[in-house]
């Protein structure tokens, strides 16, 4: 791994959660944070913390279907329900274990699961761990899906997709993945990680994003990126949350969340709510960001926060990123196996809570890096 550059190491932040770093007494502006909104140092999430610890203690004490479902769990369910447009939604310990269990629980040996093939570990490991025959078809290339379909023919099954795709920023083309899962009898599903609270009006997402009425059959996402918290959950039909809290073993056979987990995610949709503005600042600071890189010849493009910098090399890339970091710039430099082997990049996530100006100035040092 060090010969290859592949070797990772922790970095400790020594700040609470925000829009700067500090690594080692040094500042740096963070760009690689999944903080969108700036909710995780948000005052009234902490508020609200506090509270609940007072009210619940800190600890769920059992796992839900034992003595691990406080209010809060409930409450916190028909919410994210509401704010998905859905009749029920379960809540997980994370978006990774909400994809373990959706996925091998809905699916098993006599099921095909079509995965794009940038699909997060998380889907990955989940069609594993179904034991499915699993059909990888090109990155939201929905004719090849059409055409693996047409070959297959599969009579059940899953359609699967990350709404945003975690290291590339684009957008799933859902009406057409619909329309096709459809077309097959398959379920649909999307991971909405890194859409919920950026993309759609009010961050409602990717179905609200393309204006449809009825979305997938189930939608996953996670209240620790945008929602400033942790924890994953599960929006659908009544029956599919029910069947999920009878026989999915990451919901059953594991303590609950922490009532103070939920209680701040539900302080999370509250504020979402009051200011939709949020996500549209975070769009702006976007666009600020990559028109800068762009003005300076860094070809880039994305659809959400996240902002891929294709580098190649892996040690280049490595280096680069350490370079930024001695220049007060803290963002990831993403190599094997999170991508292919020689697409090494940065990435730079955006925040609400940026100042434009503070995006133009990292934009041209970045460049300015990247240049050969
Ligand atoms: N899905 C996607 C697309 C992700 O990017 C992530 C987090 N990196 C997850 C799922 C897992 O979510 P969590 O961090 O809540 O486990």
């Amino acid at each position: 791994m060090d010969a290859n550059g592949l070797r990772r190491k922790l970095i400790v932040q020594e700040t609470s959660a925000g829009a700067e770093a500090c690594v080692n007494g040094q500042e740096m502006l963070m760009l690689a944070s999944n903080n969108y909104l700036g909710l995780a140092g948000d005052e009234r999430l902490i508020e609200a913390a506090r509270d609940a610890a007072e009210k619940w203690g800190t600890g769920s004490t059992g796992s839900r279907l034992l003595s691990g479902t406080q209010r809060e769990h409930v409450a916190l369910e028909q919410e994210l329900a509401v704010f998905k447009g859905t009749e029920d939604a379960v809540l997980f310990n994370s978006g990774y274990i909400a994809n373990l269990a959706v996925i091998s629980t809905l699916c098993g040996r006599d099921d095909i699961i079509f995965s794009d093939e940038l699909n997060h570990a998380s889907i990955i490991d989940g069609c594993r761990l179904a034991h499915s025959r699993i059909v990888i078809y090109r990155h939201n290339d929905m004719d090849n899906l059409a055409q693996k379909l047409r070959e297959i023919r599969p009579t059940r099954g899953l359609v699967v997709s990350d709404a945003v795709f975690s290291m590339d920023g684009d957008i799933v083309q859902l009406p057409r993945l619909l329309e096709l899962s459809r077309q097959y009898g398959l379920f649909s599903m999307i991971d909405e990680a890194h859409a919920t609270g950026v993309i759609g009006p009010g961050g409602h997402g990717t179905a609200a994003h393309f204006g449809l009425r009825e979305g997938p059959d189930i939608t996953l996402g996670t209240l620790s990126k945008a929602l400033g918290g942790e924890g994953g959950f599960v929006c659908g039909r009544s029956l599919l949350c029910d069947y999920l809290r009878n026989r999915a073993r990451g919901f059953i056979f594991t303590t609950a969340m922490s009532p103070v987990t939920a209680a701040v995610a539900r302080t999370a949709l509250r504020v979402l709510q009051q200011s939709p503005e949020l996500p549209q600042q975070l769009a702006a600071n976007v666009k600020v960001f990559v028109d800068t890189l762009r003005e300076r010849g860094i070809v880039t493009s994305t659809e959400s926060a996240i902002v891929p910098i294709p580098v190649g090399d892996e040690q280049r890339t490595v280096q680069i990123a350490a370079r930024l970091r001695q220049r007060g710039i803290f963002l990831s430099a993403i190599r094997y196996p999170t991508v292919a082997l020689g697409e090494a990049r940065l990435r730079a996530s955006i925040m609400a809570t940026h100042s434009p100006e503070e995006l133009c100035r990292a934009a041209q040092i970045i460049a300015d890096e990247l240049r050969p």
